[in-house]
């Protein structure tokens, strides 16, 4: 088959690749419906995080089960399933306080941007759709993999609750779809942190009721200008970087909740800013599969649709221009038809 590589920055390629095999009773073989790019692969291919050697790249993933291990009961071929990045047994002391993506046998999975996908710990981690979803409902299932769960484990992290006041901060696929998240769990008022028209516009449509322009520190002095000087309730950091972070943990009220779920690049916090802010703080890689039979639910029965991030379809042999799209911020997110 061919699938994507990643040899350097830049330097995505579309090529020859092994085909997965079953190499554990536990593993299933998926044939993917679609796949996407992260914002979290573009820090590889930006050269930000280093690339030691080709990489197959893509870890958000659904599809219809090829193949089982012996050991695998539960999950059967023809099924459509969803997975999340990290595989988890789903029966460990962590899996069961909701917190898979630390599964004491946790496993990336990696190689999603290809037209197999080999799930360790399959019965654990993937979840099957109540039938085979219409090709319409496909990219609102595949959000759910890894955008949709993390945008919603930030809201969740972040303790979002009916009538509550809610920051984002980042425009992003998972920030928009963290306004989404807060919506769907009541907050009454959602202040969306972006700059981009187009970001701007989807971020109304799932739920913000506030777009604020300002970033760094002019950013909380906006969002404290709207709360009457307290700060925000809850703020959810969706970036990853030092400003989004302070950012962040500035605009959020004495007694407030940030949650954040942007995969961390040179963040440091000051031990006594964070003692005097009087902030909960909670984040991490977001355990998707906690949230994904209730995710599939909502986009099932047509509640919500995640899918509306992907900006931008393309065969999945065109992947590259995925990544120069997203890295051009072009495309908010690239979605691949194998
Ligand atoms: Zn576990």
């Amino acid at each position: 088959m061919r699938g994507t590589v990643l040899y350097g920055t830049g330097d995505i390629r579309f090529e020859d690749t092994p085909e997965p095999k079953i190499t554990k009773p536990t593993d299933a073989i998926i044939r993917l419906a679609a796949t996407c790019v992260c914002g979290s692969d573009l820090w590889s291919y930006r050269g930000i995080s280093p690339v030691n050697q080709p990489t197959p790249m893509g870890h958000e993933y659904c599809g219809i089960v090829e193949e089982v291990g012996s050991g695998v009961k539960t999950v059967k071929p023809g099924q459509f399933v969803i997975g999340s990045f990290f595989a988890s047994d789903n029966t460990c002391p962590h899996c069961n306080f909701g917190y898979q993506s630390s599964c004491q046998q946790r496993e990336f999975v990696g190689g999603a941007q290809a037209p197999l996908l080999r799930v360790p710990l399959a019965e654990g981690t993937l979840v099957p759709t109540p039938g085979v979803p219409a090709k319409e409902m496909i990219p609102n299932l595949l959000a759910a993999s890894d955008v949709l769960g993390t945008g919603w484990f930030a809201a969740d992290a972040a303790n979002v609750r009916p009538g509550m006041t809610v920051a984002v901060v980042g425009d992003g696929a998972v920030g928009l779809l963290a306004v989404l998240s807060a919506r769907q769990m009541g907050a009454e008022r959602i202040i969306a942190m972006s700059r981009h028209e187009k970001r701007q516009k989807l971020a109304l449509e799932f739920g913000a009721t506030d777009i604020v322009t300002e970033r760094g520190d002019e950013g909380v002095v906006r969002i404290k200008d709207l709360t009457k000087g307290l700060g925000a309730d809850a703020v959810l950091e969706c970036v990853g970087t030092q400003e989004s972070m302070m950012q962040a943990i500035r605009s959020t009220r004495p007694g407030g909740y940030v949650s954040y779920v942007g995969v961390p690049h040179g963040v440091e916090l000051r031990g006594d800013e964070l003692f005097f802010s009087h902030v909960h703080l909670h984040g991490g890689p977001a355990p998707v599969r906690r949230f994904l039979p209730k995710l599939i639910d909502l986009v099932w029965t047509e509640k919500i649709h995640p899918g509306k991030v992907f900006d931008l379809a393309l065969p999945l042999d065109q992947v590259a221009e995925g990544y120069r799209a997203m890295d051009e911020r072009r495309a908010i997110k690239a979605i691949l038809q194998p």
